[in-house]
């Protein structure tokens, strides 16, 4: 199958300047997805960003009503092509095609609901107040803007920036991946054909080195990163050193589940199985800690096992559409789990099921729990990013509290109980971004989304995911002098 390979600058597909190619393994049998993805250097990230400097003085000048049109439509067509950008990440990154299906399933929503703020970014205005001074303020864009995705769910990344950044009137520079590339280039011809002017979305390919001139750009004014803390240390340092660009970090998470003793057992299983094992455990908001309370232990644990037992056998063909769960992403991220997995067994944490590579072929990893892991074991404290789960006990409500904020991560949390009371005093006093009663986190297209502590900073989605593409302006009106006649 032949796929698009090139950079999108100003509504064209064009060559990279950089001579710079990628290729893509699938994660599934190791065999070669792509090759020959164009990477963009220097030369073709300035292109980006001029073409896009370009366009934001005709993109500013639409009407909020013209601007939501073409949203729309883009909306539409990503709609009409799920489908077909559903079996791109598949390929890439080895997403099951039933799970990417639902993936991309949320992604028009997200441009129709930005796409109807185009013409309400009202601002504020203050009366003379004894001063002789009327103050409106208004709210605006940052001009040129970039956005970086993580692998994981490319098209829920890139419409959670793209699309409230020109909403408010930016333009824009995305970058995918490289271990993901396709769908986000395939999503060039959709800009085109929605009609959007040359430039408002460019789409270049590459690795943290092309990431890494996006964020030390000079005339990019406002960066998004969706990926490791590493990196969006990277990305926060690279701003700082050059325009002092604003930033918006989505970064990883080792996000606590607590089950109460009064939690609805079935749906505590369902939800810290086939929940927390959702795109094989790739998901940044996933619990991988679960602190159960010590009476429901027991039965808890035993049940989660068996869960995990079988979700084992929906794990398998990506094209299949009963399967489940899929490989890791690649194999970098592969060997990367099977690091935490040896050296947890190693410094002799408990498997309670998994802990090994499934099969022979690809990059797959039985679903595992380790039970009662040391707290400083860093299968326990760090992010894993795979189908693995610690399981730790407690006692009372104030101990489980304290285990649950005991990490330098704050993106997710869920509680398991059928007390309200204790939900609303739990929720209140967690760490954490999100924190959602008796299921794992869900996609929230208007409620915010975003780190506290190491996870973040910024919010995305919601109204709050819009107003962090604008700038407030205060513009003063001097009362006092008079009038010429
Ligand atoms: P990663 O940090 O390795 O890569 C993410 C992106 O950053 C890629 O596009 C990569 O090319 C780019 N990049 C790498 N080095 C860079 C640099 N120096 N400057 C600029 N860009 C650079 O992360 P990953 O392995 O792709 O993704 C997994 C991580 O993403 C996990 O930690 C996960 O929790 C996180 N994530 C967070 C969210 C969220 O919304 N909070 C969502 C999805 C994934």
């Amino acid at each position: 199958m032949g796929y698009e390979t090139k950079l999108f600058i100003n509504n064209e597909y064009v060559d990279s300047k950089s001579g710079e190619k990628l290729s893509v393994r699938s994660p599934q049998d190791g065999s070669l997805v792509v090759e020959g993805v164009q990477a963009a250097g220097e030369a073709d990230v300035d292109a980006a960003v001029a073409a896009a400097e370009a366009a934001f003085k005709v993109w500013r000048k639409w009407s909020g009503p013209q601007r939501a049109k073409v949203m729309m439509k883009m909306a539409d067509l990503i709609e009409r092509d799920s489908e077909k950008l559903a079996k791109l990440e598949t390929a890439c990154m080895g997403q099951p095609i039933t799970v990417a299906l639902k993936f991309m399933a949320s992604v028009p929503p997200y441009w129709r609901y930005y796409a109807g703020f185009c013409d309400k970014l009202q601002g504020e205005s203050f009366p003379e107040d004894g001063d002789s001074r009327v103050k409106i303020t208004q709210y605006m864009p940052f001009g040129v803007c970039a956005g970086i995705a993580a692998w994981n769910g490319t098209h829920v990344t890139a419409c959670k920036k793209i699309a409230p950044a020109i909403a408010a009137g930016n333009t824009f520079v995305f970058k995918a991946s490289e271990k993901s590339p396709l769908g986000a280039i395939a999503l060039g011809e959709l800009v085109k054909e929605a009609g959007f002017p040359p430039g408002v979305i460019n789409i270049v390919s590459g690795g943290g080195t092309t990431g890494s001139l996006l964020a030390s750009h000079m005339k990019i004014g406002k960066i998004s990163f969706t990926g490791s803390i590493a990196s969006g240390r990277k990305v926060q340092q690279a701003a700082t050193n050059s325009n002092l660009k604003r930033v918006t970090l989505e970064l990883g998470g080792k996000s606590p589940a607590i089950v109460f003793n009064d939690a609805n057992l079935d749906n505590a299983l369902a939800m810290n199985s086939q929940g927390f094992l959702a795109n094989t455990g790739q998901i940044c908001a996933a619990c991988s800690r679960t602190l159960v309370q010590e009476k429901i232990a027991p039965e808890f644990i035993k049940g989660l096992k068996e869960k995990f037992e079988n979700m084992s056998s929906v794990m398998g063909d990506t094209s299949d559409p009963k399967t489940a769960l899929g490989p890791l992403a690649d194999q970098a991220q592969f060997d990367r789990v099977m690091g935490f997995l040896e050296r947890g067994k190693k410094g002799g944490a408990q498997v309670l099921t998994g802990g090994v590579r499934k099969g022979e072929k690809g990059c797959f990893i039985e679903p595992t729990i380790f039970l009662n892991p040391d707290a400083s074991a860093e299968i326990y404290t760090d992010e894993i990013f795979g189908p693995v789960l610690s399981i730790k006990t407690f006692k009372t409500e104030e101990e489980a509290i304290e285990l649950a904020n005991d990490t330098t991560y704050g993106l997710a949390a869920s509680i398991y109980t059928t007390d309200v009371t204790r939900a609303m005093r739990v929720s209140a006093l967690l760490e954490a971004g999100t924190v959602t009663i008796n299921a794992p986190y869900g996609g929230l297209l208007n409620a915010p989304f975003g780190g506290m502590k190491m996870s973040g900073i910024g919010r995305e989605s919601g109204k709050y995911g819009l107003m962090d593409w604008l700038q407030a302006k205060a513009v003063v009106f001097n009362m006092a002098v008079p009038s010429a006649d």
